[in-house]
């Protein structure tokens, strides 16, 4: 599936596709369709008979393969909790995986360790043998160690394919030893024609939803489920409260909610105020202008940029937190204080 947005760009890949690097980084912001992209492309390069402009034609044994998820030269390197929510999201049974472990958000060395063998033999259609990391930032020190001598000297042709939104945070050695496909977000007009349509909603609904997102589309569409709206709506409505009402109160009202996600709502919250304290538009919240200028009236926010960084700290933890609830006082704790400072 290729986002109308990435038309272009999957296009001129697709021209280039015999003289592609062997190790592709696409890079780009969070929720623009580069999972999407990146396996439209290996689909397209395990192809047999490809299209005329080089993408999959859909129709061969090795597209069959891949779309049932079992093309012998395919490899998908993920973090075991992606894997058992894509899962869960195609209705396959995750039994056979140890249910009693965590589901990991790393990529584990012994993954990156099953690949050798792999890489070593030969492919089973006589093309290509594909690897796709996604995300790349998953990979941990050990697995991306692991990982570089394969990425170095692919055995036969072996081509990799990685995802990453945050480029950045890979090691260089990983980043190196890529060529970039760097992938852009759809300009503002355009994402919220797109999720307008999409969802079936008004253009200012779709764009109150992208602007909630950060600009990202797909993250907005997600907004369409009532759940994650209502959801949405009551950590706004919850931070939006402080500092006047009660922390523990504003606390029982997360507690159904998943710490990653009142934590990112609360993150653009502090943001927001940030912006409308230097006198900028708010970027997340428009809708609550009002609010969130009343509360930058109010004192110096000197606190805001100590539980920013604050905030970031939680963001790194958030996946494992010891006692949930308490990490909710103790962030909103935070935010009251800096409101009231
Ligand atoms: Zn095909």
């Amino acid at each position: 599936m290729i986002y109308p947005w990435l038309t272009q760009v999957w296009q001129q890949t697709l021209q280039q596709r015999n003289r592609l690097h062997h190790a592709l980084l696409v890079a780009g912001p969070a929720g623009i369709g580069k999972s999407a992209f990146a396996q439209s492309l290996a689909m397209a390069l395990l192809c047999e008979s490809p299209a005329p402009d080089g993408s999959a034609c859909g129709r061969c044994a090795a597209c069959g393969w891949f779309t049932q998820g079992n093309h012998p030269d395919f490899r998908l390197l993920a973090p075991a909790a992606a894997d058992e929510a894509a899962d869960e999201a195609e209705g396959r049974s995750s039994t056979a995986r140890s249910r009693s472990a965590k589901p990991s958000r790393e990529i584990k060395i012994d993954q990156v360790r099953a690949l050798e063998r792999f890489v070593e033999v030969g492919g089973h259609r006589g093309g290509s043998k594909l690897i796709l990391i996604d995300p790349a930032e998953a990979l941990n020190t050990a697995s991306a160690n692991a990982l570089l001598k394969t990425l170095e000297e692919p055995a036969g042709s072996t081509r990799f394919l990685l995802v990453a939104s945050r480029p950045d945070a890979l090691p260089a050695t990983i980043r190196s030893r890529c060529a970039m496909l760097p992938l852009a977000a759809p300009p503002i007009d355009a994402a919220v024609g797109w999720l307008a349509a999409d969802a079936g909603v008004s253009a200012e609904q779709a764009a109150q939803w992208l602007a909630a997102a950060g600009g990202s589309p797909l993250r907005a569409k997600r907004f369409a489920d009532p759940t994650e709206a209502t959801a949405h709506r009551l950590i706004v409505e919850t931070l939006a409260g402080l500092p006047e009402t009660d922390v523990i109160q504003a606390a029982d009202a997360l507690s159904g909610v998943e710490p990653a996600q009142w934590l990112g709502v609360l993150q653009t919250w502090v943001a927001d105020l940030g912006r409308v304290h230097a006198g900028a538009e708010p970027r997340f919240h428009p809708d609550r202008a009002a609010r969130l200028r009343s509360l930058a009236q109010r004192g110096g926010l000197d606190g805001l940029t100590r539980l920013n960084a604050s905030l970031g700290k939680l963001a790194r933890a958030v996946d494992h937190p010891l006692n949930p609830r308490l990490m909710a006082e103790d962030a909103l704790i935070q935010l009251r204080d800096a409101l009231a400072a």
